[in-house]
């Protein structure tokens, strides 16, 4: 069984998707929440909707890759709710695309927000962890980063979140931080949407393409991440970091 106490937890992202479900999810097993994203309006959403189930969180719009708004916002939010114990790095896009028409605009973008924003809020909240000893920081990659066609910029932004994952988490193994990655496979939110669209097919044909690469034979929810990320933040999971966990329905990596 996990146990843990009540912490202090910032998820970026956390305004849909993904993001959006390990944050109700962690505001169900009691943690205080400093929810961030891009989206004003949908992370008040989000923080109201964990608040009306009884719990406590603080919705915040910023840019991850904006080094201002990221410390200002964590300074914020360890005012209200205390010094961020437990970080989750979800923010994120995809612009895909082959690699001879992608521009830099594209490169950029992705890589910003993804390995840029990951690097902003690690080294935000790092010191009071160290002061305080303890702390837990998962990072979201995905499946792509073992590789395929066309994406390559997202790819290499997730690829890069793996080694850095594995890089800090040698540098802040003694100070009782640990530092682990997931990497989810298909899971069903707007980015989902967005490939369908690229695809040409509506939702339900894509899920259904999807479904069939899939060997559980479902594709994936926000729920299913949320329970990997209860895994790494317990109290007890201090002898694991470094890591990175597939959870995509099937064996990866
Ligand atoms: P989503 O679009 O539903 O959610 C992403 C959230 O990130 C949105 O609320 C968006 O506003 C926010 N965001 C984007 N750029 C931001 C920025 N610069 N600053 C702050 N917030 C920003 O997508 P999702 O599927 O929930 O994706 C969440 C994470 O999971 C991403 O890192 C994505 O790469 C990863 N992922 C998703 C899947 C999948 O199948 N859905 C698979 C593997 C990995």
């Amino acid at each position: 069984m996990i146990e843990s106490a009540s912490r202090s937890a910032l998820v970026t992202g956390s305004a849909s998707g993904i993001g959006a479900g390990v944050a109700r999810y962690l505001g169900s097993l009691g943690h205080r929440l400093i929810l961030l994203d891009i989206d004003g309006v949908g992370v008040q959403e989000v923080a109201e909707a964990v608040r009306g189930a009884g719990g406590q969180a603080l919705g915040i719009q910023a840019d991850v890759s904006d080094e201002a708004a990221v410390r200002a916002a964590i300074a914020d939010g360890s005012r209200q709710l205390g010094d961020v114990e437990i970080l989750v790095n979800n923010a994120g896009f995809a612009r895909d695309g082959n690699l001879v028409d992608m521009s830099c605009d594209d490169w950029d973008a992705v890589i910003a927000t993804h390995l840029r924003g990951t690097y902003l809020l690690t080294r935000a909240v790092l010191p009071s962890m160290q002061r305080r000893r303890f702390g837990r920081i998962v990072n979201i990659s995905s499946i792509s980063a073992l590789g395929h066609a066309g994406r390559a910029n997202y790819i290499a932004a997730k690829g890069g979140i793996e080694a850095f994952t594995k890089a800090v988490a040698h540098e802040v193994a003694a100070d009782g931080i640990t530092i682990n990655a997931i990497g989810p496979g298909v899971i069903v939110t707007r980015m989902t949407e967005l490939g369908a669209r690229r695809a040409g097919r509506t939702l339900d044909e894509h899920i259904e393409v999807l479904r069939q690469t899939i060997p559980v034979g479902r594709v994936g929810t926000p729920q299913d991440i949320a329970r990997a990320v209860e895994f790494f933040i317990a109290d007890d999971a201090d002898f694991i970091t470094g890591q990175i966990l597939y959870v995509s329905g099937g064996p990866h990596g």
